[in-house]
């Protein structure tokens, strides 16, 4: 009975997509290679509509590698599973056995054994190997019974290049390989919506650039670290991530002295998707990302997203549209955004918030509001020049500890 541990790594909708498929399965590999990259001894490869992460003992350290992986978008599930090449089917019942012994000995159970056979010249069917194996196992496990319906305990036996037995499937994080559906611009500020509309957008696939507004000497240095730790944050989902600190004191001071009070955070929000588009064409993003939540305050009404997004052309996707503030907060916990998101730095919006602002604006007149303004356009265009990047490298990724915690939504 010869045997090893392994992870069999399931990956969800791009198994639908037709002609491209390849292209999908090979990007989610790089990845997976690349996060796995601070292990020795371990080895991703692909295998024949799943992934498979093998290492050179007989041992995996799944503490140390699933937490990792459960944090790559586009896998659905992780499978630790033993992993024979062993054929005949003598030996995939004493492996089955094994594997049942260790997990459920001494303990009554109710099981199903359901078989996949990917690789059609396996001479038995897969309903075949099911009823042999379920029968062994009965027969050796005093306390076993089979319950098709309801079991306890599913024991899936996978013939592919390898066999595979296992019986925990693992959510994971699901959505797109990263990078597979394009690139945004997020506009990335140091509260807790606009981190998770990022994470939303990088799960399902988008490739994840940001900016964020800075305005000292009304924010300080500190509302710029937590941004940066924000950033950290997400690229254990992203990988490499590029953030561009934009000076914005400028721009907010020509505003807040020639514009109306009431349309002074919607000029303000025009002028940042402004830049954010100018920057985004430098990266070549596609579309703007915020953490807009309809309704949530006054820049957030229907009305209110009309009149500011006309400022910029590309698409502006608000994956946190229909959300309520506590989803958004439940969410952010998990992702580990919330307790920097909450540290008590001003953000540029709040230092300069006014009273009573315009709930309806007409978004004509905003714009020519905005029109009226001396001297934006030249702010508008020093603040892009002046833009400072910053930049966390796949060696930092790796190099820093890894989670311990097998990432769930
Ligand atoms: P968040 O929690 O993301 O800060 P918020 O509830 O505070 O959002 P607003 O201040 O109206 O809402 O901001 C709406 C969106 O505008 C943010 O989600 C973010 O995408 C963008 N934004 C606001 N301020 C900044 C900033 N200083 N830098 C970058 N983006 C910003
Ligand atoms: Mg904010």
């Amino acid at each position: 009975m010869k045997f090893k541990e392994a992870l069999l790594i399931k990956y969800g909708e791009i198994s639908l997509r037709g002609d491209n498929r390849h292209l999908y399965e090979k990007r989610l590999l790089r990845i997976i290679r690349r996060r796995l990259s601070r292990f020795d001894g371990l080895r991703a490869m692909y295998e024949n509509g799943r992934f498979l992460v093998e290492c050179d003992t007989e041992e995996f350290d799944y503490d140390s590698v699933m937490p990792i992986v459960s944090k790559v978008s586009g896998i659905v599930a992780l499978c630790p599973c033993l992993m024979t090449d062993e054929r005949g089917i003598g030996e995939i019942y004493e492996i089955a056995l094994f594997y049942m012994n260790r997990a459920y000995a001494d303990r009554p159970f109710t099981f199903k054994v359901k078989t996949r056979r990917a690789n059609k010249s396996y001479p038995m069917h897969s309903q075949e190997i099911s009823a042999a194996i379920g029968e062994y196992i009965i027969n050796a496990m005093e306390m076993s019974k089979v319950d098709v319906h309801n079991p306890d305990v599913t024991l899936c036996i996978e013939i592919r290049n390898h066999i595979y037995i296992y019986a925990d499937t693992v959510k994971s994080l699901g959505g797109l390989p990263y990078g597979s559906s394009g690139r945004g611009m997020l506009l990335l500020s140091g509260g807790i919506d606009s981190p998770v509309a990022g994470f939303l957008m990088a799960k399902r696939g988008v490739d994840v650039t940001a900016v964020y507004f800075h305005s000292p000497p009304y924010t300080s240095e500190r509302a710029k670290d937590k941004v940066l730790d924000l950033a950290r944050v997400l690229s254990a989902y992203t990988g490499y991530f590029k953030l561009y600190v934009v000076p914005f004191t400028d721009t907010q001071l020509c505003l807040y002295k020639q514009a109306q009070p009431e349309k002074l955070t919607l000029l303000l929000k025009r002028s940042m998707l402004k830049i954010a588009e100018a920057l985004g064409q430098k990266e070549k993003c596609h579309c703007l990302i915020t953490g807009d939540s309809v309704g949530q305050v006054a820049s957030q009404t229907i009305q209110s997203l009309a009149a500011v997004e006309s400022a910029a052309a590309m698409p502006i996707l608000r994956p946190l549209a229909g959300m309520d503030k506590q989803e958004i907060i439940d969410l952010a916990r998990k992702i580990e955004t919330f307790d920097i998101s909450i540290r008590p730095y001003e953000d540029c919006c709040t230092v300069f918030a006014v009273k009573h602002p315009e709930t309806k604006p007409n978004k004509t007149a905003v714009e020519a509001a905005e029109r009226r303004v001396r001297g934006l356009d030249e702010s508008v265009a020093e603040a892009i020049e002046s833009a400072e990047i910053f930049e966390i490298t796949e060696r930092e990724i790796t190099e820093r500890d890894a989670p311990r915690e097998i990432f769930t939504l």
